[in-house]
């Protein structure tokens, strides 16, 4: 690779100074392959919220702390001295993307899928129609949805889609409370679900069980509620022929598991009072209402195609639900971000290998993209590993053409302190992580998170008091 041409990692004392705008895993990730490049690198890691972690922290549902354990390792990358964290600035907000094209030699966007897609149907708007991902925020503690209220007097719920976010509200709904208190749930979540009368939950997918996304895990912890039981009709396990063949795909071998769970579930007896009913071959097709959500109607479906591309189309039958909420579980969505071109057909920007690319496909120069945003929201945490390094890689191919002095974080701090912009650094945000183990320890959980920013802020800067009645902690 040459790097010489560009006056980087030519001997001399230029790094190479990468902004990477988003710190979850994606983020992280980016951060860490460029760590471990052996080029002479300065990363700063620009986030919108005082704390990191994105998807980490306001996704994984609060019963899968396994899953977080992961932050361990993004808490060790944050310690090289080569990184500074820029927590509470946002791109657009508070730094143009110009302004950070003209600091750095590059800039990797790794913002996720900050949105959700919708129905499409006629009353999706009516009070009690929510996305999962505002659930799935609110009971996380993520301070856009800590507002949010979400109305669990009626005895039943409704779930669309059938993938792993859709599990994952329904057991959060389904959990007896005791089970969660111990978990790093926000606590206004915890007190609105001790107070849930839903005890029937309809989870319903437009394709057959072989098509669901789910992955066997998490679909089998279904099964293991206390006082819940999953529901399946064993009609509706009887496959066509295409889905028949699908199952042999190698692709599909998730989906022979999946099809073995929910012939266990449809041949278990009726046991328990409450139930997660699994609906396949239904497609939402209107909302009903007065001033709130009073139900759901549904086209019933057949699938067409050949295997492993097989798509749902209305067959003719519609059936009813009565129900009090409707959470919508159908993927999530990346925004656009102000200066920089996006695609929105597929809710992403454009790329190729992770190179930002604008007009007629051609490169904008310096300009990288990682993790949701780059390839769609789909994976695992870990997927964005392999993602990020791709990446990188794409970066480092390029290095030899990022020309110029590039001042990056010395410019930042200065435009941003010009602005009378609040930035919490590393210390600030392990001083927040500090109050929140602290406020947990209290009511026997790992933490309990600040659900308001101001309250984030407070304790960044010593001042837990002020923000939960603690005692400052010592600075970091
Ligand atoms: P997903 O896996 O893509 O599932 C979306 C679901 O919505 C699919 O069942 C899809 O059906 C359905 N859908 C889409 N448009 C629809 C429409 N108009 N009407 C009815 N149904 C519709 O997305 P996700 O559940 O949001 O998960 C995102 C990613 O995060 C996934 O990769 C997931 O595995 C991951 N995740 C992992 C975990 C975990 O590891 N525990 C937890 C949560 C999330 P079609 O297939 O017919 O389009």
């Amino acid at each position: 690779m040459d790097t010489t041409a560009s006056g980087i990692n030519d001997g001399g004392d230029t790094p190479l100074r990468v902004a990477i705008v988003g710190s979850g895993p994606g983020g992280f990730y980016a951060a860490e392959a460029l760590l471990a490049s052996g080029l002479a690198v300065e990363v700063d890691l620009i986030e919108r919220l005082p704390v990191p972690y994105g998807l980490v922290r306001f996704g994984v549902a609060p019963d899968h702390a396994k899953l977080k354990s992961v932050t361990a390792v993004f808490a060790q990358i944050a310690q090289d001295p080569r990184l500074r964290f820029f927590g509470n600035v946002s791109l657009g907000r508070d730094v143009s993307a110009a302004e950070l094209a003209r600091m750095y030699h590059a800039v990797i966007v790794a913002t996720g899928a900050d949105g959700d897609r919708k129905l499409g149907i006629d009353g999706e708007a009516l009070a009690g129609v929510h996305a999962a991902r505002d659930f799935v925020g609110w009971y996380n503690g993520a301070p856009d949805c800590a507002a949010l209220e979400f109305d669990l007097s009626h005895e039943v719920a409704v779930v669309v889609g059938q993938g792993n976010v859709a599990i994952d509200v329904c057991r959060i709904l389904a959990r007896p409370v005791d089970a969660l208190r111990r978990t790093d749930i926000a606590q206004h979540a915890l007190d609105a679900l001790a107070a849930s009368r839903v005890r029937h939950i309809h989870l319903v997918g437009r394709r057959g069980p072989v098509q669901a996304k789910f992955t066997p895990k998490e679909l089998r912890e279904l099964g293991t509620l206390p006082g819940w039981q999953p529901l399946v009709d064993p009609a509706a396990l009887e496959l066509n022929p295409a889905s028949a063949a699908e199952l042999a795909l190698p692709a599909c071998a998730q989906a022979a598991k999946n099809v073995d769970i929910l012939r266990a579930f449809a041949a278990r007896p009726r046991e328990a009072e409450r139930a997660i009913q699994l609906h396949f071959l239904h497609a939402p097709a209107a909302l009903h209402g007065d001033a709130r959500v009073r139900g759901i109607t549904l086209d019933t479906q057949r699938l067409a195609g050949p295997p492993g591309a097989q798509t749902a189309e209305a067959d003719g039958g519609r059936v009813s639900l009565d129900c009090g909420l409707v959470l919508r579980s159908v993927g999530y969505r990346g925004s656009a971000l102000p200066g920089l071109p996006f695609d929105a057909r597929a809710g992403v920007l454009p790329n190729d290998a992770g190179r930002l690319t604008g007009a007629a496909g051609s490169p904008l120069p310096g300009w990288y993209v990682t993790g949701w945003i780059k390839r769609g929201p789909g994976g695992v945490i870990g997927t964005n590993r392999a993602d990020s390094v791709e990446t990188v890689d794409t970066l480092l191919r390029d290095v030899a053409s990022l020309r110029g002095d590039k001042p990056g974080r010395r410019a930042l701090r200065a435009a941003l302190e010009q602005r009378g912009h609040r930035v919490i650094d590393l210390a600030g945000w392990l001083a927040i992580e500090r109050a929140e183990r602290a406020r947990g320890e209290a009511l026997d959980k790992p933490m309990d998170k600040f659900v308001r920013i101001d309250d984030m802020l407070a304790a960044a800067a010593g001042r837990a008091d002020a923000a939960c009645g603690l005692r400052p902690s010592a600075p970091a």
